[in-house]
């Protein structure tokens, strides 16, 4: 959980962040949706737009990054797209 020090010389990667922040914020309202797991069990589930449309963990909300952040596709929602669950979620953590 440590911060990169370095984050003036990524002036790209900032603004990159703030428009997807503004994204994510702007997917933030809770819908119920049908979501098909892989394996093929059903489940309702109260998700936020960004969680229904895969850019944020189905379980704990974060978003896609790297290592214990990487998702894996673990169902769909028809007519939406995709889920995801991040690493750590799926007990793959290393
Ligand atoms: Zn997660």
């Amino acid at each position: 959980m440590s911060v990169e020090p370095e984050r003036s010389r990524a002036l790209d990667g900032t603004t990159k962040q703030l428009l997807w922040d503004r994204m994510i914020s702007g997917k933030q309202t809770i819908s119920t949706y049908v979501v098909v797991l892989d394996g093929g069990t059903v489940e309702t589930l109260e998700l936020t737009a960004a969680q229904a449309e895969g850019f944020e963990c189905l379980t704990c909300k974060a978003q896609c990054s790297n290592g214990a952040g990487a998702f894996q596709p673990v169902g769909r929602i028809p007519s939406v797209g995709s889920v995801f669950q991040c690493i750590a979620c799926l007990g793959g953590a290393r």
